[in-house]
This record gives structure tokens, sequence and C-alpha cells, in this order.
């Protein structure tokens, strides 16, 4: 297409909320061949609520929720703030935590009053050396089957609660999946979240692949191994976490609604949230190389 061509469709697909930043994506989104999705936001709502609070050890619920949403407070991820929603709605106050760390794709740990608190995956209680007992293995196990994603609390580096959170399929995604399928996409999940909860998911919407546990770094590695492969790839995730896969892929498209998509990542970056963009995009793409926008 020429380039007055591509400012044309350029400036028309910013008109229904999709911006793109590099005039040579309408080429590489066709001459892509597999899509890789992220789960949480971008598949899914991304506004998950904890349906069950699972004790531990005696534990207090008060207590662990009070330790979990001091340290959840200063993170803006999805499952901190279902978190966190949790403890206003059941009306516990929290303080600010005293210290903070964020491990992208395990949780978060600090100190809330002196005491020690994680909120996060095994991984995490792994690299803190914390004891998880066969009791909250099992719960974990058990939330991911139901599709959820379990949440651990540790407190001073022992398991004290199973916070199940559930977040449900975007409405669109089913149909979506079946379209880009049609299209003759290899399409699939790249999620830091447990086997049982991403298969479940790879099950209902009937994906082609569908690998878990991954941090942030190795979505990006894995988009390389299946580029060294011979496949090209669109990877559509969240602007943030997912930034260093969105870089790498043929075509990096960042999901979001307004204010949370951060724009410096991403070729496509997608301002309506929605995955009905995606056969947008390749309907369009095929408009723009026809020169027919
Ligand atoms: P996804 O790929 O599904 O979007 P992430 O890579 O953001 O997930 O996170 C992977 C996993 O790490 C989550 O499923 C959760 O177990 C854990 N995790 C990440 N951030 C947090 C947090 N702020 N609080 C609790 N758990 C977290
Ligand atoms: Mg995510």
């Amino acid at each position: 297409a020429t380039p007055l061509v591509v400012s044309i469709a350029v400036l028309k697909a910013s008109k229904k909320g999709v911006l793109i930043r590099a005039g040579d994506v309408f080429e590489k989104i066709i001459g892509s061949d597999t899509i890789i999705l992220d789960k949480t936001g971008t598949i899914t709502v991304g506004k998950p609520v904890v349906v069950a609070t699972h004790l531990l050890n005696n534990a207090g619920k008060e207590h662990v929720l009070r330790m979990a949403c001091s340290v959840e407070s200063r993170s803006e991820h999805p499952l901190s703030r279902a978190i966190v929603e949790k403890c206003v709605s059941e009306d516990v106050k929290f303080p600010e935590p005293e210290e903070y760390v964020s491990i992208p794709g395990e949780g978060v740990y600090g100190l809330v009053e002196g005491v020690s608190v994680a909120v996060g995956n095994v991984e995490l209680g792994e690299r803190l050396g914390a004891s998880i007992s066969e009791n909250a293995l099992r719960l974990v196990e058990e939330a991911g089957r139901r599709g959820n994603t379990p949440v651990i609390v540790f407190i001073n580096n022992e398991a004290k609660t199973v916070l199940e959170i559930g977040d449900v399929l975007k409405e669109e995604a089913s149909s979506v999946v079946r379209a880009l399928k049609d299209y003759g996409f290899k399409i699939g999940l790249a999620s830091g979240d447990v086997e049982a909860s991403v298969k479940y998911y790879k099950d209902t919407l009937g994906l082609d692949f569908a690998y878990w546990g991954l941090k942030p770094r190795d979505k990006a590695d894995l988009v390389r191994e299946m580029q060294k492969n011979g496949s090209r790839v669109v990877f559509v995730g969240d602007g943030l976490n997912d930034a260093p896969a969105l870089a790498v892929a043929d075509v990096g498209v960042a999901m979001g609604s307004g204010a949370d998509v951060s724009k410096e990542a991403g070729d496509i970056v997608v301002l309506n949230n929605s995955l009905k963009t995606l056969p947008f995009l390749l309907d369009f793409s095929r408009l723009v190389r026809k020169k027919i926008i």
C-alpha cells in the first residue's frame, strides 16, 4: 500500500479506538500465522473478584485480609484490586505497608506492622522460603480446576489462606477465537497462571495450545522459540506485564481500556479493550492491501 493509503488507514483505525504505531503492521498482520493471547485482562474481563476465602491453620479471616490488603493496596494488578475490593466490601480496614516489593508474574510481599506478609503464587512462596502445607497445595489445585486463580497469603512465611479469585471470559471471546481459526490462525494462550486454570480456558475456547506458569520474560522467550520454528507471531497482551513479549512479536497488540493502556508497548494499542478488534484488524489490513479503504 502507498504511504497515503496507510496514513488514511491509521487515521480510520484511531477513530475505532485502535492506535497503529507503525505503518507496516497491516502487511505483517496478514503475513502472520500464529496468535498468542495473554489470559487475565485479555481473554477475560480482567475484573476478577474473590469468590472464596479458604482459611488454613486457624487463621483469622479479618487479620489475614487486613495483612493481604495492606501489601496489595500498592499494586495495580487486577488480582490486587480484587483482594483490596474484598476488604472494602467486608469493611476490613488496612494500614499502609512499611515495605513493599512486587515480583511480576508471582505476587507482592512486604512488611505490615512489623510482620512479613506475602501474597502470590507457589513460586513466590518458594522464592521467600515459605512453608506451604499439603492442604494449601490441594486448595490451589482445586481452585485451578474450577477455572479460578488461587492466591496464597503468607504470614511470617507460612501459608495462612488461599484466596480463590474468579474472572469471567469476555463475552466476545468464543466467537472471536472461532473467527480467527477460520482465518487459518493457530491460536493459543500464554499465561502466568496455574496449569489447571489455563487448561480450563484452553478447553472452553477450543484453543490449539496453552502455556502456563510463564513469567513476562518466558512469554518473550516463547515468542522467539515459535519464530525460530518458522512461525510469524501476533502477541496480544497487556502493555505493562507483557511488554517484553509485545516487543519481540512480529505484531504486538496491547489491550486495555483508556488510561490502563501503556502506550509505550506494542505496535498496535487497543483502547476499546475488545477482542473483536483482532478480526477487525485482519479485515482492515486486507482492505489496505487492496487499497480500497
Ligand atoms: P496472566 O498471565 O494470567 O495475566 P500474570 O503474569 O500477571 O498473569 O501473573 C501470574 C500469576 O502471578 C498470577 O496468576 C498470580 O498467581 C501471581 N500474581 C501476580 N501478581 C500478583 C499480585 N499482585 N497479587 C497476587 N498474585 C499475583
Ligand atoms: Mg496479564
